[in-house]
Protein backbone atom coordinates (compact mmCIF):
# COMPACT_ATOMS: atom_id res chain seq x y z
CA UNK A 1 0.00 0.00 0.00
CA UNK A 2 1.47 3.30 -0.76
CA UNK A 3 0.56 6.25 0.81
CA UNK A 4 1.93 10.28 1.05
CA UNK A 5 -0.27 12.15 2.78
CA UNK A 6 0.77 15.54 4.45
CA UNK A 7 -1.61 17.56 6.57
CA UNK A 8 -0.07 20.89 8.04
CA UNK A 9 -3.09 22.23 9.11
CA UNK A 10 -4.05 22.31 12.75
CA UNK A 11 -7.73 22.20 12.12
CA UNK A 12 -10.17 23.05 15.20
CA UNK A 13 -14.42 22.61 14.94
CA UNK A 14 -17.25 23.21 17.16
CA UNK A 15 -19.54 25.80 17.59
CA UNK A 16 -17.45 29.12 19.39
CA UNK A 17 -14.40 27.49 18.27
CA UNK A 18 -12.90 31.16 16.99
CA UNK A 19 -13.37 32.38 20.51
CA UNK A 20 -12.37 29.28 22.66
CA UNK A 21 -9.16 29.37 20.47
CA UNK A 22 -7.80 32.82 20.59
CA UNK A 23 -4.19 31.71 22.22
CA UNK A 24 -3.72 30.12 19.22
CA UNK A 25 -3.58 32.92 16.72
CA UNK A 26 -0.98 34.37 18.74
CA UNK A 27 1.71 32.19 17.26
CA UNK A 28 1.50 33.70 14.06
CA UNK A 29 2.88 37.23 14.63
CA UNK A 30 1.74 40.52 16.26
CA UNK A 31 0.01 42.06 13.18
CA UNK A 32 -2.47 40.23 10.30
CA UNK A 33 -4.74 41.71 7.53
CA UNK A 34 -8.35 40.08 7.52
CA UNK A 35 -8.98 39.09 3.84
CA UNK A 36 -12.63 38.89 3.30
CA UNK A 37 -15.65 39.07 0.75
CA UNK A 38 -18.27 41.86 0.94
CA UNK A 39 -21.06 40.31 3.36
CA UNK A 40 -20.62 37.10 4.23
CA UNK A 41 -18.06 37.55 7.08
CA UNK A 42 -19.92 40.32 8.64
CA UNK A 43 -23.51 38.32 8.18
CA UNK A 44 -22.28 35.23 9.03
CA UNK A 45 -21.07 36.74 12.37
CA UNK A 46 -17.40 35.35 11.83
CA UNK A 47 -15.38 38.99 11.12
CA UNK A 48 -16.98 39.79 14.50
CA UNK A 49 -15.78 36.46 16.93
CA UNK A 50 -12.07 36.70 14.56
CA UNK A 51 -11.46 40.70 15.79
CA UNK A 52 -12.93 39.77 19.32
CA UNK A 53 -10.13 36.86 19.21
CA UNK A 54 -7.42 39.02 17.99
CA UNK A 55 -7.88 41.87 20.34
CA UNK A 56 -8.01 39.29 23.33
CA UNK A 57 -4.54 37.95 22.38
CA UNK A 58 -3.36 41.86 21.86
CA UNK A 59 -2.67 41.31 17.31
CA UNK A 60 -3.23 44.18 15.75
CA UNK A 61 -5.69 43.85 12.27
CA UNK A 62 -6.88 45.18 9.35
CA UNK A 63 -9.51 44.75 6.66
CA UNK A 64 -9.63 44.45 3.34
CA UNK A 65 -13.55 43.29 2.14
CA UNK A 66 -13.02 43.81 -1.55
CA UNK A 67 -13.06 39.69 -2.78
CA UNK A 68 -15.60 39.01 -5.15
CA UNK A 69 -16.72 35.27 -6.10
CA UNK A 70 -14.26 33.55 -8.21
CA UNK A 71 -11.68 36.19 -6.84
CA UNK A 72 -9.47 37.91 -9.40
CA UNK A 73 -5.81 38.06 -9.31
CA UNK A 74 -6.34 41.81 -9.27
CA UNK A 75 -7.89 42.22 -5.90
CA UNK A 76 -5.27 39.66 -4.49
CA UNK A 77 -2.62 41.94 -5.81
CA UNK A 78 -5.04 45.05 -3.94
CA UNK A 79 -5.12 43.41 -0.78
CA UNK A 80 -1.21 42.25 -0.85
CA UNK A 81 -0.69 46.09 -1.01
CA UNK A 82 -2.59 46.97 1.90
CA UNK A 83 -0.49 43.75 3.83
CA UNK A 84 2.52 45.30 3.34
CA UNK A 85 1.69 48.69 4.42
CA UNK A 86 0.21 47.54 7.16
CA UNK A 87 3.39 45.55 8.18
CA UNK A 88 0.92 42.44 8.42
CA UNK A 89 2.73 38.80 9.94
CA UNK A 90 0.05 36.59 8.86
CA UNK A 91 -3.04 36.57 6.57
CA UNK A 92 -6.83 35.63 8.11
CA UNK A 93 -8.70 34.57 5.34
CA UNK A 94 -12.97 34.56 6.27
CA UNK A 95 -15.51 33.21 3.79
CA UNK A 96 -16.07 30.48 1.74
CA UNK A 97 -13.92 29.39 -1.26
CA UNK A 98 -13.00 32.86 -2.44
CA UNK A 99 -11.54 34.99 0.31
CA UNK A 100 -10.17 31.80 1.64
CA UNK A 101 -8.23 31.06 -1.70
CA UNK A 102 -7.58 34.85 -2.24
CA UNK A 103 -6.22 34.81 1.48
CA UNK A 104 -3.75 31.97 0.34
CA UNK A 105 -2.78 34.23 -3.23
CA UNK A 106 -2.29 37.32 -1.02
CA UNK A 107 0.04 35.42 1.70
CA UNK A 108 2.23 34.66 -1.68
CA UNK A 109 1.82 37.65 -2.94
CA UNK A 110 2.77 39.93 0.60
CA UNK A 111 6.07 38.37 0.22
CA UNK A 112 6.98 41.03 -2.46
CA UNK A 113 4.96 43.53 -3.21
CA UNK A 114 6.63 43.27 -7.02
CA UNK A 115 5.65 40.16 -7.34
CA UNK A 116 3.81 39.45 -10.94
CA UNK A 117 0.84 37.03 -11.95
CA UNK A 118 3.05 34.74 -13.85
CA UNK A 119 5.41 34.25 -10.55
CA UNK A 120 2.39 33.78 -8.08
CA UNK A 121 1.01 31.22 -10.65
CA UNK A 122 4.28 29.07 -11.02
CA UNK A 123 4.55 27.81 -7.27
CA UNK A 124 7.70 28.70 -7.54
CA UNK A 125 8.59 31.91 -4.69
CA UNK A 126 11.62 33.50 -3.33
CA UNK A 127 9.96 34.10 0.34
CA UNK A 128 7.60 31.86 2.05
CA UNK A 129 4.28 32.72 1.98
CA UNK A 130 3.31 34.26 5.30
CA UNK A 131 1.25 31.91 7.72
CA UNK A 132 -2.54 31.43 6.54
CA UNK A 133 -5.10 31.31 9.17
CA UNK A 134 -8.99 30.11 7.81
CA UNK A 135 -12.42 30.63 8.96
CA UNK A 136 -15.15 28.80 6.48
CA UNK A 137 -18.49 30.68 6.34
CA UNK A 138 -19.80 28.00 3.13
CA UNK A 139 -20.00 24.17 3.66
CA UNK A 140 -18.23 23.00 0.47
CA UNK A 141 -14.46 23.72 -0.92
CA UNK A 142 -12.75 22.52 1.90
CA UNK A 143 -10.35 25.17 0.99
CA UNK A 144 -9.72 25.07 4.47
CA UNK A 145 -7.29 22.07 4.43
CA UNK A 146 -6.48 22.17 1.04
CA UNK A 147 -2.98 23.81 -0.53
CA UNK A 148 -4.91 25.02 -3.59
CA UNK A 149 -5.86 28.56 -4.46
CA UNK A 150 -8.00 28.99 -7.36
CA UNK A 151 -7.77 32.08 -8.49
CA UNK A 152 -9.19 34.22 -12.10
CA UNK A 153 -6.65 35.36 -14.20
CA UNK A 154 -6.10 38.67 -15.84
CA UNK A 155 -7.59 36.87 -19.20
CA UNK A 156 -10.74 35.92 -16.95
CA UNK A 157 -9.82 31.88 -16.86
CA UNK A 158 -10.25 30.51 -13.38
CA UNK A 159 -6.35 28.88 -12.55
CA UNK A 160 -5.30 27.25 -9.79
CA UNK A 161 -1.91 27.06 -7.94
CA UNK A 162 -0.91 25.02 -4.94
CA UNK A 163 2.64 24.51 -2.78
CA UNK A 164 3.27 22.86 0.84
CA UNK A 165 3.09 25.98 2.21
CA UNK A 166 0.24 27.35 1.04
CA UNK A 167 -1.72 25.19 3.67
CA UNK A 168 -3.50 27.04 5.75
CA UNK A 169 -1.30 26.58 9.42
CA UNK A 170 -4.97 26.93 11.12
CA UNK A 171 -8.12 27.19 10.35
CA UNK A 172 -11.23 27.26 12.36
CA UNK A 173 -14.50 25.25 11.18
CA UNK A 174 -17.79 26.59 13.47
CA UNK A 175 -20.81 25.65 11.58
CA UNK A 176 -22.84 28.54 12.76
CA UNK A 177 -21.22 30.56 10.25
CA UNK A 178 -23.02 28.87 7.88
CA UNK A 179 -26.38 29.34 9.33
CA UNK A 180 -26.84 32.37 6.90
CA UNK A 181 -25.76 30.99 3.49
CA UNK A 182 -28.53 31.14 0.89
CA UNK A 183 -30.57 27.60 -0.27
CA UNK A 184 -29.17 27.98 -3.28
CA UNK A 185 -25.57 28.39 -2.15
CA UNK A 186 -26.05 25.72 0.57
CA UNK A 187 -27.44 23.29 -2.01
CA UNK A 188 -24.35 24.67 -4.51
CA UNK A 189 -21.82 24.34 -1.75
CA UNK A 190 -23.05 20.59 -0.73
CA UNK A 191 -22.43 19.78 -4.94
CA UNK A 192 -19.44 20.87 -4.44
CA UNK A 193 -18.36 18.60 -1.63
CA UNK A 194 -20.08 15.72 -3.45
CA UNK A 195 -18.31 16.84 -6.40
CA UNK A 196 -15.14 16.48 -4.25
CA UNK A 197 -15.44 13.69 -3.03
CA UNK A 198 -16.38 11.48 -5.90
CA UNK A 199 -14.08 13.23 -8.22
CA UNK A 200 -11.42 12.42 -6.04
CA UNK A 201 -12.23 8.40 -5.40
CA UNK A 202 -12.83 7.92 -9.26
CA UNK A 203 -8.68 9.78 -9.44
CA UNK A 204 -5.84 7.50 -10.51
CA UNK A 205 -4.02 9.47 -7.69
CA UNK A 206 -6.43 8.29 -4.75
CA UNK A 207 -4.99 6.17 -1.79
CA UNK A 208 -6.59 4.17 0.47
CA UNK A 209 -6.47 7.28 2.95
CA UNK A 210 -8.13 9.67 0.53
CA UNK A 211 -10.96 7.27 -0.62
CA UNK A 212 -12.12 6.61 3.01
CA UNK A 213 -12.33 10.27 3.78
CA UNK A 214 -14.23 10.26 0.01
CA UNK A 215 -16.49 7.89 1.22
CA UNK A 216 -17.65 9.24 4.33
CA UNK A 217 -18.23 12.59 2.97
CA UNK A 218 -20.22 11.22 0.76
CA UNK A 219 -22.41 8.83 2.92
CA UNK A 220 -22.57 12.29 5.16
CA UNK A 221 -24.05 14.37 1.74
CA UNK A 222 -26.36 11.94 0.39
CA UNK A 223 -28.18 12.23 3.60
CA UNK A 224 -28.31 15.96 3.77
CA UNK A 225 -28.51 16.17 -0.07
CA UNK A 226 -32.08 14.40 0.53
CA UNK A 227 -32.65 17.29 2.86
CA UNK A 228 -31.69 20.29 0.75
CA UNK A 229 -33.50 19.30 -2.22
CA UNK A 230 -36.79 19.41 -0.30
CA UNK A 231 -36.19 21.31 2.40
CA UNK A 232 -36.26 25.31 3.53
CA UNK A 233 -34.35 24.85 6.57
CA UNK A 234 -31.60 23.36 7.89
CA UNK A 235 -30.67 23.01 11.81
CA UNK A 236 -27.47 23.61 13.25
CA UNK A 237 -26.60 19.69 13.18
CA UNK A 238 -27.95 19.62 9.89
CA UNK A 239 -25.05 22.50 9.10
CA UNK A 240 -22.57 20.79 11.19
CA UNK A 241 -22.80 17.30 9.30
CA UNK A 242 -22.75 19.55 6.38
CA UNK A 243 -19.53 21.32 6.88
CA UNK A 244 -18.05 18.17 8.02
CA UNK A 245 -18.58 16.32 5.14
CA UNK A 246 -17.32 19.62 3.06
CA UNK A 247 -14.38 19.09 5.01
CA UNK A 248 -13.72 15.06 4.05
CA UNK A 249 -14.42 16.61 0.67
CA UNK A 250 -11.27 19.08 1.14
CA UNK A 251 -8.99 16.21 2.61
CA UNK A 252 -9.67 13.83 -0.05
CA UNK A 253 -8.73 16.14 -2.88
CA UNK A 254 -5.81 17.21 -0.57
CA UNK A 255 -4.14 14.34 -1.97
CA UNK A 256 -5.78 13.79 -5.15
CA UNK A 257 -6.96 17.10 -6.64
CA UNK A 258 -10.22 17.46 -8.67
CA UNK A 259 -11.40 15.55 -12.23
CA UNK A 260 -13.20 15.97 -15.50
CA UNK A 261 -16.21 17.82 -13.28
CA UNK A 262 -14.08 20.73 -12.18
CA UNK A 263 -11.77 21.34 -15.62
CA UNK A 264 -15.34 20.61 -17.67
CA UNK A 265 -16.89 23.33 -15.20
CA UNK A 266 -14.75 26.28 -14.88
CA UNK A 267 -16.11 27.81 -18.13
CA UNK A 268 -19.59 27.44 -16.95
CA UNK A 269 -18.58 29.94 -14.24
CA UNK A 270 -16.66 32.19 -16.13
CA UNK A 271 -18.88 33.05 -18.91
CA UNK A 272 -22.34 31.82 -18.42
CA UNK A 273 -22.52 32.97 -14.37
CA UNK A 274 -22.52 29.73 -12.92
CA UNK A 275 -22.23 29.09 -9.33
CA UNK A 276 -18.95 26.80 -8.54
CA UNK A 277 -20.64 23.60 -7.34
CA UNK A 278 -23.29 23.72 -9.97
CA UNK A 279 -20.85 23.94 -12.99
CA UNK A 280 -19.01 21.01 -11.64
CA UNK A 281 -22.26 18.98 -10.57
CA UNK A 282 -23.75 19.82 -14.32
CA UNK A 283 -20.92 16.91 -14.42
CA UNK A 284 -21.14 14.72 -11.96
CA UNK A 285 -23.77 12.24 -13.54
CA UNK A 286 -21.63 11.84 -16.77
CA UNK A 287 -18.88 11.07 -14.71
CA UNK A 288 -20.81 8.69 -12.77
CA UNK A 289 -21.28 6.82 -15.88
CA UNK A 290 -18.13 7.50 -17.25
CA UNK A 291 -16.57 5.60 -14.43
CA UNK A 292 -19.17 2.56 -14.31
CA UNK A 293 -17.93 2.34 -17.95
CA UNK A 294 -13.95 2.84 -17.61
CA UNK A 295 -13.29 1.68 -13.87
CA UNK A 296 -16.64 -1.16 -13.49
CA UNK A 297 -14.76 -2.84 -9.93
CA UNK A 298 -13.86 0.47 -8.15
CA UNK A 299 -17.59 1.99 -9.12
CA UNK A 300 -18.74 -1.56 -7.53
CA UNK A 301 -16.84 -1.17 -4.74
CA UNK A 302 -17.47 2.77 -4.18
CA UNK A 303 -21.59 1.80 -4.22
CA UNK A 304 -21.15 -0.63 -1.65
CA UNK A 305 -19.62 1.65 0.88
CA UNK A 306 -21.51 4.81 0.00
CA UNK A 307 -24.84 3.03 0.67
CA UNK A 308 -26.77 4.36 -2.32
CA UNK A 309 -26.90 3.36 -6.05
CA UNK A 310 -25.88 5.11 -8.74
CA UNK A 311 -29.57 5.99 -9.86
CA UNK A 312 -30.34 7.41 -6.52
CA UNK A 313 -26.59 9.39 -6.06
CA UNK A 314 -27.53 10.98 -9.56
CA UNK A 315 -31.05 11.53 -8.69
CA UNK A 316 -29.69 13.68 -5.78
CA UNK A 317 -27.58 15.70 -7.94
CA UNK A 318 -30.02 16.57 -10.42
CA UNK A 319 -32.89 17.28 -7.58
CA UNK A 320 -30.31 19.81 -6.03
CA UNK A 321 -29.30 21.56 -9.69
CA UNK A 322 -31.17 24.76 -10.69
CA UNK A 323 -34.31 23.92 -12.27
CA UNK A 324 -33.56 20.00 -11.27
CA UNK A 325 -31.19 20.11 -15.11
CA UNK A 326 -27.71 18.83 -15.70
CA UNK A 327 -27.64 21.25 -18.24
CA UNK A 328 -28.74 24.32 -15.39
CA UNK A 329 -29.82 26.35 -18.52
CA UNK A 330 -27.20 26.69 -20.30
CA UNK A 331 -27.41 26.25 -24.47
CA UNK A 332 -24.25 26.07 -26.29
CA UNK A 333 -23.90 26.29 -30.42
CA UNK A 334 -21.32 23.81 -31.90
CA UNK A 335 -18.93 26.57 -32.30
CA UNK A 336 -19.22 27.73 -28.54
CA UNK A 337 -17.90 24.26 -27.94
CA UNK A 338 -15.02 23.90 -30.63
CA UNK A 339 -13.61 27.12 -29.23
CA UNK A 340 -13.93 25.19 -25.30
CA UNK A 341 -12.01 21.95 -26.75
CA UNK A 342 -8.04 23.22 -26.56
CA UNK A 343 -8.39 23.85 -22.99
CA UNK A 344 -8.53 20.21 -22.65
CA UNK A 345 -5.21 19.18 -24.48
CA UNK A 346 -2.95 18.34 -22.39
CA UNK A 347 -5.18 18.84 -19.48
CA UNK A 348 -3.72 17.95 -16.21
CA UNK A 349 -7.18 16.55 -13.81
CA UNK A 350 -8.04 14.88 -17.23
CA UNK A 351 -4.93 12.80 -16.93
CA UNK A 352 -5.71 11.59 -13.74
CA UNK A 353 -9.42 10.29 -14.49
CA UNK A 354 -9.53 6.58 -15.81
CA UNK A 355 -9.94 5.40 -19.21
CA UNK A 356 -9.27 8.30 -21.81
CA UNK A 357 -10.71 11.64 -20.79
CA UNK A 358 -9.34 13.99 -23.33
CA UNK A 359 -10.58 17.53 -25.62
CA UNK A 360 -12.62 14.48 -27.84
CA UNK A 361 -14.04 13.10 -24.62
CA UNK A 362 -14.90 17.18 -23.60
CA UNK A 363 -16.60 17.59 -27.02
CA UNK A 364 -19.04 14.13 -26.15
CA UNK A 365 -19.64 15.64 -22.92
CA UNK A 366 -20.37 18.92 -23.86
CA UNK A 367 -22.31 18.08 -26.94
CA UNK A 368 -25.00 16.30 -24.99
CA UNK A 369 -25.55 18.36 -21.95
CA UNK A 370 -25.48 21.67 -24.09
CA UNK A 371 -26.07 21.95 -27.37
CA UNK A 372 -28.44 24.36 -28.39
P1 LIG B 1 -17.90 31.87 -2.40
O1 LIG B 1 -17.63 32.32 -3.78
O2 LIG B 1 -16.84 32.02 -1.40
O3 LIG B 1 -19.23 32.57 -1.86
C1 LIG B 1 -20.42 32.53 -2.61
C2 LIG B 1 -21.40 33.59 -2.10
O4 LIG B 1 -21.89 33.20 -0.81
C3 LIG B 1 -20.80 34.96 -1.94
O5 LIG B 1 -21.74 35.92 -2.36
C4 LIG B 1 -20.57 35.07 -0.43
O6 LIG B 1 -20.61 36.41 0.05
C5 LIG B 1 -21.74 34.29 0.10
N1 LIG B 1 -21.50 33.73 1.44
C6 LIG B 1 -20.46 32.97 1.85
N2 LIG B 1 -20.65 32.57 3.12
C7 LIG B 1 -21.82 33.11 3.54
C8 LIG B 1 -22.55 33.05 4.75
N3 LIG B 1 -22.15 32.30 5.77
N4 LIG B 1 -23.70 33.75 4.84
C9 LIG B 1 -24.15 34.48 3.76
N5 LIG B 1 -23.51 34.56 2.59
C10 LIG B 1 -22.35 33.86 2.47
O7 LIG B 1 -18.42 30.35 -2.49
P2 LIG B 1 -17.70 28.94 -2.36
O8 LIG B 1 -18.52 28.02 -3.17
O9 LIG B 1 -17.43 28.60 -0.96
O10 LIG B 1 -16.29 29.15 -3.07
C11 LIG B 1 -16.13 29.05 -4.47
C12 LIG B 1 -14.70 29.34 -4.84
O11 LIG B 1 -13.82 28.35 -4.24
C13 LIG B 1 -14.47 29.25 -6.33
O12 LIG B 1 -13.60 30.29 -6.75
C14 LIG B 1 -13.80 27.89 -6.51
O13 LIG B 1 -13.01 27.82 -7.67
C15 LIG B 1 -12.99 27.79 -5.25
N6 LIG B 1 -12.63 26.41 -4.85
C16 LIG B 1 -11.48 26.22 -4.16
C17 LIG B 1 -11.11 24.95 -3.75
C18 LIG B 1 -9.81 24.75 -3.00
O14 LIG B 1 -9.41 23.62 -2.74
N7 LIG B 1 -9.12 25.79 -2.62
C19 LIG B 1 -11.92 23.86 -4.02
C20 LIG B 1 -13.10 24.07 -4.71
C21 LIG B 1 -13.45 25.35 -5.09
P3 LIG B 1 -19.31 37.38 0.03
O15 LIG B 1 -19.15 37.76 -1.40
O16 LIG B 1 -19.68 38.47 0.92
O17 LIG B 1 -18.13 36.58 0.52
ZN1 LIG C 1 -14.83 22.63 -6.15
Amino acid sequence: MEMNFVLPTRLVTGRDCVIKNASLLAEYGKKCIIVTGKSSAKKSGALDDMTKALDLVGIEWCVFDGIEQNPSYASCKKASLLAIDFGAQFVVGIGGGSPLDAAKAVAVLATDGKMDEKTMYSSVWERKPLPIVCVGTTAGTGSEVTPVSVITNSSGMKKSFRAITTFPLLSFGDAKYTMSLSRSFTRSTAIDALCHCVESYFNRTANELSRCFAVRGVQILCEMLAKTATDDTLSYEDREKLYCASIYGGLAISVTGTAFPHAFGYFLTENHDLAHGNACGAYLPEFIEYNAANAKELCDSFFASVGVSKKELCALVVENLPEKQVSCGVRLSKEQIDELLPRYENNASLKKCYGTADAALAKKILSKLFLA
